[in-house]
């Protein structure tokens, strides 16, 4: 038999990739593509539909193209996507109504003002295990029905169709015939309930928003549907959010295990097994997937300001040439001389702390500090933010981390990973393919086919170094214990 391959289809918020991975579960060809960012006001953002679907679509063909492979040696195809990002269709044209609202979009911000006063909260945090924020889907869907002009007459009519990312590539690729999501989408809507996994009645009454519009929901690894494609017909079999399918891409499977992507801020996601654990600490509980690709759940927290505190160091301060230089200049310092403390507040403090009115600050500042100083210490703000949030993860969990997978671009830097696990006091694995968010998506497919099993995906997974915690433990109590001095001295900076 011919050798088969998994096509997963990695859809961005800044870029189209599509990447080709074998039976042995290695990548072996991959294509990407960036796309237009939209900003029509302050505090907007957005993507054209056809762009995002024109571009993976491309991207689909340039990969199989470039392997020399046909569209009958795809055995089945997975999807990963920037999440809570909202598209709306005519499901007779198959016309996008207006631009997709993008997740990082603040406009509705007055809206979700409105529904905390309604004292909407206590509801959507139990039903959703999240916040009342505009970065997730519900009050975009309101805002299009309202804003849009023939929206709400397309859903009276019931040829509105609304989903995530996910939801408008599966309708294209099955050329119309499928509107559908997966749970882990569909629980960054603020729409589902978590615990019996279909949409809330009750929300979707608040917010006026019609079942008819919302896509069906079912598990990560289930059949989506088919595409035809050149004589073959590939099924979609395997869909998440870009975290959750992180998370699977890092063989993440159980609870307790939990991986960090370090990009231009932190995500972190902790597998909490079968049970939703609601935080006490402003953490998001969410669906994630079992060994099987079934529904189980996590715990969520991000960073807000993680690389691009490096980036700062490099583009505002301009210590640094290129980001990778940092942890030259960290390794310069010895020990001892680690008196400095950064607090890169640049936009408020995320989990565990919220407070918005904090800002960045530098203490412990003398006539020694040298720029070696301030990006060492800037570089260690990162492990820093990620123990206040994994501690936080492990008290609402009542788990305690064993290991921490790692991924994203400022995982390369060897310094900081070694800091990373010398704070935590745990061992920090970092995998040979750094590319974990397009093999989640590759796995689910190949794990939904019965191609591979949580065991064979563990096992074949190659690991580029694991750093192992060696730091004095007084040592780290103390550098910890001026990193919370310091974290208290840069709250409430601003007077709202
Ligand atoms: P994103 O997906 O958010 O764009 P990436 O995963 O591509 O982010 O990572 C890029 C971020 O990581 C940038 O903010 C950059 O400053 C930082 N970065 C990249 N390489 C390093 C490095 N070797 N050391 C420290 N930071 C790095």
């Amino acid at each position: 038999m011919k050798e088969k391959y998994i096509l997963a289809l990695d859809q961005g918020t800044s870029s189209s990739r599509a990447v080709l991975v074998d039976v042995s579960g290695a990548i072996v060809g991959q294509a990407q593509r960036e796309f237009t960012q939209i900003f029509p006001r302050p505090g907007w953002v957005e993507h054209d539909p056809q762009e995002i679907w024109q571009s993976q679509w491309e991207m689909c063909q340039k990969v199989t193209r470039e392997a020399g492979i046909e569209p009958s040696d795809i055995a089945a195809i997975g999807i990963t996507n920037q999440r809570e990002t909202t598209v709306a269709w005519d499901a007779l044209t198959g016309e996008p109504v207006c631009n997709a609202i993008v997740w990082q979009d603040k406009r509705t911000a007055p809206l979700c003002e409105r529904l905390k006063a309604q004292g909407l909260e206590p509801l959507v945090r139990k039903r959703t295990g999240l916040l009342i924020d505009s970065y997730f889907s519900a009050t975009k869907i309101r805002w299009i029905l309202d804003e849009v002009p023939g929206a709400a007459a397309k859903a009276a009519q019931g040829r509105l169709r609304v989903g995530t990312v996910d939801s408008w590539l599966i309708w294209n690729l099955t050329g119309g015939k499928q509107h559908v999501t997966d749970l882990t989408n569909a629980s960054r809507t603020m729409l589902l309930d978590i615990h019996t996994k279909e949409w809330d009645e009750e929300l979707l009454r608040h917010l006026d928003i019609p079942l008819s519009v919302l896509p069906a929901v079912q598990p990560s690894a289930a059949a989506f549907g088919t595409l035809a494609w050149k004589g073959a017909s590939i099924p979609i079999r395997g869909v998440a959010g870009d975290q959750q399918s992180a998370l699977f891409g890092q063989a993440c499977f159980e609870a307790g295990m939990a991986k960090n992507t370090y990009g231009t801020g932190c995500f972190m996601l902790m597998h909490t097994g079968a049970d939703a654990r609601p935080s006490q600490h402003g953490l998001l509980t969410t669906i994630a997937c079992d060994p099987a690709g079934q529904p189980a759940y996590a715990l969520e927290g991000s960073i807000f300001i993680a690389g691009a505190a490096i980036q700062w160091l490099r583009d505002g301060l301009h210590l640094l040439d290129d980001a990778r230089d940092s942890e030259y200049f960290a390794s310069k310092v010895a020990d001892d001389e680690d008196e400095v403390i950064v607090v890169p507040a640049l936009s408020g403090l995320g989990a565990p702390h919220w407070d918005m009115y904090a800002r960045g600050a530098i203490f412990g500042l003398t006539r020694d500090t040298s720029r070696d100083h301030i990006v060492r210490s800037t570089l260690q703000s990162l492990a820093f933010q990620t123990r206040d949030v994994l501690e936080a993860m492990e008290q609402d969990a009542g788990l305690s981390l064993s290991v921490l997978k790692v991924d994203g671009g400022a995982s390369a830097n060897n310094y900081l990973m070694q800091f990373q696990a010398d704070m935590l006091s745990v061992p920090v694995e970092r995998p040979a393919d750094i590319e974990t968010t397009a093999l989640g998506a590759a796995y689910l497919a190949g794990t939904g086919l019965g191609m591979w099993t949580a065991e064979s995906l563990a096992e074949a997974r190659q690991i580029d170094k694991v750093f192992e915690p060696a730091m004095d433990p007084f040592r780290r109590a103390s550098l910890y214990k001026n990193w919370r001095k310091a974290v208290g001295r840069s709250r409430a900076w601003i007077e709202p």
